[in-house]
């Protein structure tokens, strides 16, 4: 392409990108293609004079004016701010600074967070605010004062002694938070949602109908001074601050004033640092020449002022392509959409897979297709997202994406159950994606309590490839984990008699064991009881199934869908084959001594923590409540115990004290 035809083609771009951006606040593009086009572009007009042209976006200042607002003429002209992403041009700006106004002495200089919102320059004519304009194209803005009345954090009125004249400018914006829950009501209603704070808070500020306005959350920040009638008008920047905030308008609380260039890299590293932590969104850091006469010296350009300039933060927002969708398998079995993306560069990294969370997330909120262009955000160590589609830019053949309908893993059935959005594979047991998981829940305390068998053991003998599903565990040799690091003789055979012991168990524990969704230790028990032995169970129907006390049409589905699948059947006899067994009685005798009771605990307790009581009591199946009603059972109050121990006798409630709850405890732990 020629360099005059590419200049067109940039030209065109550019002013579309603009216009979509500054007057209708829905961008086409990242800042960073805007950006990285409009550098191209004015490298190419600066080596091809001949092409430029003067209606060129690079020689204008924002965008058009909307002619729905009344036009007003900024006598001092509102500019752009020319921009540094390395260390290098921030270097050259500040020594050509220092040659220009021939010192070689340092540049003591201001340092503030570049807000990304809206600029906005506010007249106070004797203290009252008269006029609230938008930058505009930096001559001409749009009047929006009745907009700008209804922001709380702008004063109608300058405290003090009043100014005939002066002109305040800063930046409207929205807060992170509000931005989110505003779009999040947006959304439960399907009204609009905005695409970013910044154009959120541009759309808000434009409404032709204050009342609407009022309705957003929107903030102001100030950073300047325009015009000021006045004898005793600051000297610096810095000052400049000090009278803003005096008179009552907020300013930023990170600004700085700092003695040279150094102090100003530290600043731009320091607030880069807590830039997640801010709670609205920067792009970046604006140094100024502290000194007012230094900056009248320094002048400004056609759209940039000599004295400043705007350091970079790593763009947020980038634009790429969805290339598939694979979806993964959790450890809980969660089925996850995750978006294969053409790598791009977002938040100081490189981004390549974006997951999506669930179908929802897909067809509901995204309407998202393979093939489709979309915006992606990473704001600090948060994961990166997808946060909309460009539907312009959507291929003729761009793919639906469909749910699978067998587990990616293991092949094995996958449902979504009612009230979830996610997917899950039923084959929590076998599946090689939920091993870890299933391994470590078929161990712990209440399931066949494995001892000594924790979550660093598994992963050892997972790597090792000794194990996979839990009938594995009763294969294990001797020598082969005698051979393995960190395993003594001692405690090679402590583990293997560890699993030896768990062959005893009792039904309701080896059901629990099974990591069966929604079965958890009483569903277990319920259903120990209710069928007299496994087989029964596991060809009960699903009335069947919820005719068990506390079993519901959810967990009887998952119950069903686990003993439908081969593998679990298969695991199970491959189970007693190994030597897991119960005896058929013992289901009954399982109920935890203080099942049904319900505890508070009120006062300090010496001996043990108030956690350790309640863990105790829980595990006895006591049920430990934080207030004292009709249905307490028993309260135990240590010294210090008040109105939970008033209320306590005034309902006849029984009262323990520490050695009385002691009591209880070794009576029932004993057993
Ligand atoms: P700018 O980046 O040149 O910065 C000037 C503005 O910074 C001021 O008007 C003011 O509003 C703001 N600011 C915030 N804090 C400040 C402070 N402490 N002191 C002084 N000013 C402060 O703004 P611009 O001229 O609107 O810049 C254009 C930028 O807008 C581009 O870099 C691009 O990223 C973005 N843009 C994007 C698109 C798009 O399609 N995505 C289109 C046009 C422009």
């Amino acid at each position: 392409m020629s360099p005059g035809t590419r200049i067109k083609r940039l030209q065109n771009d550019l002013r579309r990108y603009a216009h979509a951006y500054y007057v209708r606040d829905d961008p086409l593009v990242p800042d960073q293609e805007y950006d990285q086009l409009f550098d191209e572009l004015e490298r190419l007009e600066a080596e091809h004079p001949e092409f430029a042209s003067l209606d060129s976006p690079t020689m204008r200042i924002g965008g058009v004016p909307d002619d729905a607002f009344a036009p007003v003429q900024h006598q001092l002209p509102m500019l752009s701010l020319s921009k540094a992403q390395e260390a290098g041009e921030l270097e050259s700006w500040y020594r050509r600074c220092q040659e220009l106004l021939e010192t070689s002495e340092d540049l003591e200089l201001t340092c503030e967070p570049k807000i990304d919102g809206v600029a906005v320059s506010l007249i106070y004519e004797d203290g009252v605010l008269v006029r609230a304009a938008t930058r505009g194209d930096g001559q001409t803005g749009e009047t929006i004062t009745a907009n700008v009345r209804t922001i709380r954090s702008i004063p109608l009125r300058i405290d003090g002694d009043p100014l005939p004249l002066v002109e305040v400018r800063g930046e409207v914006y929205l807060r992170d938070a509000d931005f989110h829950a505003f779009n999040a009501k947006a959304e439960a209603a399907s009204e609009r949602t905005m695409v970013n704070p910044r154009n959120g808070a541009a759309g808000s500020l434009r409404q032709k109908d204050a009342s609407v306005t009022a309705k957003r959350p929107l903030r102001f920040l100030c950073y300047s001074i325009g015009q000021m009638n006045t004898d005793e008008a600051p000297e610096t920047q810095w000052q400049a601050l000090e009278k803003l905030k005096g008179w009552g308008f907020p300013t930023h609380e990170h600004a700085r004033c700092v003695p040279h260039l150094e102090g100003a890299k530290a600043y731009i590293n320091e607030i880069l640092a807590i830039r997640d932590t801010l709670g609205f969104a920067i792009d970046g850091i604006v140094i100024k020449v502290n000194n007012f006469a230094s900056q009248q010296a320094l002048g400004a350009m056609l759209k940039y002022p000599r004295w400043a300039i705007a350091w970079k933060y790593p763009a947020e927002e980038a634009i790429t392509r969805v290339l598939d969708v694979d979806f993964s398998v959790g450890r809980t079995g969660a089925v996850t959409p995750v978006a294969r993306v053409e790598p791009i560069r977002v938040g100081g990294v490189t981004v390549s897979n974006v997951t999506l969370h669930n179908m929802d997330e897909i067809n509901e909120r995204l309407h998202l297709r393979i093939g489709d262009a979309v915006w992606l955000l990473r704001a600090g160590d948060v994961i990166p997202k997808i946060v909309r589609v460009q539907k312009d830019k959507r291929p003729a053949d761009a793919r639906r994406i469909e749910a699978p309908s067998t587990c990616p893993v293991c092949g094995g059935p996958v449902a979504r159950p009612e009230g979830e959005a996610v997917l899950r594979c039923m084959n929590g047991l076998t599946c090689a994606a939920q091993q870890r998981q299933a391994l470590l829940h078929f161990a712990s305390r209440l399931a066949l309590d494995i001892e000594g068998l924790g979550e660093k053991r598994i992963d050892q003998l997972l790597e090792e490839g000794l194990i996979d599903q839990p009938s594995s565990l009763y294969g294990l040799k001797f020598e082969q984990l005698e051979a393995l690091e960190g395993f003594a003789k001692l405690s090679a055979e402590k583990l293997l008699d560890a699993i030896e012991r768990s062959k005893a168990t009792s039904r309701p524990r080896f059901l629990y064991a099974l990591g069966i969704r929604e079965v958890g230790e009483n569903a277990a028990l319920n259903l120990a009881n209710h069928f007299g032995d496994l087989d029964a169970l596991m060809d009960a129907d699903l009335e069947a199934l919820q005719a068990v006390p506390d079993i519901g049409e959810i967990s009887a589905k998952y119950i069903a869908a686990f003993f439908a699948e081969a593998r679990n059947r298969d695991e199970i006899r491959a189970l007693q084959d190994a030597g897991v067994h119960w005896n058929p009685l013992t289901a009954t005798l399982e109920v935890k001594p203080l099942a049904g009771q319900t505890w508070v605990l009120t006062g300090t307790l010496e001996d043990m923590t108030r956690s350790e009581a309640k863990s105790r009591l829980i595990a006895l199946g006591a049920r430990v409540a934080g207030s004292v009603s009709k249905g307490t059972h028993q309260v135990v109050a240590g010294p210090g115990a008040g109105s939970k121990l008033a209320k306590a006798e005034s309902l006849g409630v029984p009262v323990l004290d520490e050695a009385g709850l002691r009591e209880v405890l070794a009576k029932h732990e004993s057993h």
